[in-house]
């Protein structure tokens, strides 16, 4: 039986800590903590057994050594906020307890998320015996184990790569985001990219796009963006020739959008207001509904998966796996909608791999590293099962 610390009380951290409490049979004890203690209590309440709660500063490495060393816990899963990875893996580092994250560093002062700061504990990790699990969310997570799962089970090399977001739901509202307002729209204003033949090309934000069948939901125009799994992936996915990721947006979201950042509100640089700096998009993200809100009326499906082609034994074969989930359905068993739900299950499950010894790696790794199979099995088991087609067609 094993200890699980979870760090952070937003969307995903409720799903996370919802899955792990009834995951009786694996974790024993269950802290969740996060900068504001009230929220902890009010997700606790929802449980049906008794978990600890506890008010971290998760910027504090200090602090956060100090609930680790009174907790105790065997893994710690980091559902806080990006701006957070450093320093709750170093403090992992400092009292040898495996860490789990869903969204690679960024730095809150320059628009940058990448591996580099995360790769560099690997060895230090891989000294104290521990495992430093990184981006095990949905995209980036279940969509790099679907790739470690086409290749295990299906290719002997895979040469191209969509991975593709859909979410249809309609949330009643006249724009908002799915999860934190301020990663969302950093994530989705900076210029696409994509690797092709050995390097990134890089495109103007949202001028590629193209409509896409989505099982269970019909056509949706997807655009393409950069996105991080793209980049661990490109480094353990032997003969890659194309990676691109793709994600479905409405023509009213894209439109606000556009008026946002037109009018500057979706800049990360201080501007002067009545004496004092402001950021426009943290304003921007405080007049903005919280993304928790939107789960209570939030209605329609997501269809999150990875197309892949390639060649087995000398012959060319195209692969497509895939999740639908009903935010409906999300809401009635975690009270969150389903982008919060498909991010906060893989990481619960991830410390289910950890816990139970099915993972056993040390260092920092990624999901694509790891074995697929326990993990997609298990994930099954809990709530995003997955759909294989094997579809008649070659790259475009
Ligand atoms: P939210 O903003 O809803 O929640 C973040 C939580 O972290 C809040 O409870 C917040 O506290 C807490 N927090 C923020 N800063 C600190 C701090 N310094 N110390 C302690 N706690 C802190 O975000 P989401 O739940 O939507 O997203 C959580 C994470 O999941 C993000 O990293 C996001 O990038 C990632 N994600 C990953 C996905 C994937 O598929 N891989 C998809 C979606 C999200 P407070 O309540 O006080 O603000």
């Amino acid at each position: 039986m094993a200890r699980v610390l979870i760090i952070g009380a937003g969307g995903v951290g409720r799903v996370t800590t919802h899955k792990c409490a009834r995951a009786a049979d694996i974790f024993s004890d269950i802290m969740l903590a996060s900068r504001n203690r009230d929220k902890c209590d009010g997700i606790a309440a929802e449980l049906s057994r008794p978990i600890q709660t506890a008010r971290v500063d998760a910027d504090n490495v200090a602090e956060l050594c100090q609930l680790i060393r009174s907790f105790r816990p065997d893994v710690v899963i980091h559902v806080a906020l990006p701006y957070q990875d450093l320093t709750i893996m170093e403090a992992c580092l400092e009292t040898g307890v495996h860490y789990i994250d869903t969204a690679n560093y960024e730095d809150p002062k320059a628009l940058t998320f990448r591996y580099k700061e995360q790769w560099e504990f690997n060895e230090r990790f891989a000294a104290a015996g521990i495992t430093g699990l990184l981006g095990c969310g949905f995209d980036p997570g279940v969509t790099n184990a679907y790739i470690a799962y086409g290749l295990k089970k299906y290719f002997d090399e895979i040469r191209f790569v969509d991975i593709m977001d859909c979410n249809a739901g309609d949330h009643g509202k006249p724009f908002a985001t799915n999860f934190n307002p301020e990663l969302n729209i950093r994530e989705i204003t900076l210029p696409g990219r994509f690797w092709e033949n050995g390097s990134w090309k890089e495109i103007p934000a949202m001028s590629v796009h193209k409509p896409f069948d989505f099982p269970e939901i019909g056509e949706r125009e997807m655009y393409l963006l950069y996105h991080e799994e793209m980049e661990s992936l490109v480094r353990h996915i032997p003969g890659l020739v194309r990676i691109r990721f793709w994600m479905t947006f409405s023509e009213k979201y894209l439109t606000h959008l556009r008026v946002l950042e037109n009018v500057g509100l979706t800049s990360i640089e201080p501007v002067m207001f009545q004496g004092r700096p402001v950021i426009p998009l943290e304003f921007l993200k405080a007049l903005l509904p919280d993304p928790a809100s939107l789960a209570a009326n939030y209605k329609g499906k997501t269809n999150i998966g990875c197309m892949m082609h390639g060649v087995k034994d000398g012959k060319e074969r195209s692969y497509f796996i895939y999740n639908v989930c009903d935010h409906e359905a999300c809401y009635r068993e975690t009270r969150s909608q389903a982008v919060s739900y498909t991010a906060g299950v893989p990481p619960a499950v991830g410390a289910m791999m950890l816990a139970t010894g099915a993972w056993n790696k040390r260092g920092v790794v990624n999901v694509e590293e790891l074995d697929p199979e326990p993990f997609l099995m298990k994930l099954a088991q809990v709530g995003l099962p997955f759909t294989e087609v094997f579809p008649d067609q070659t790259a475009s």
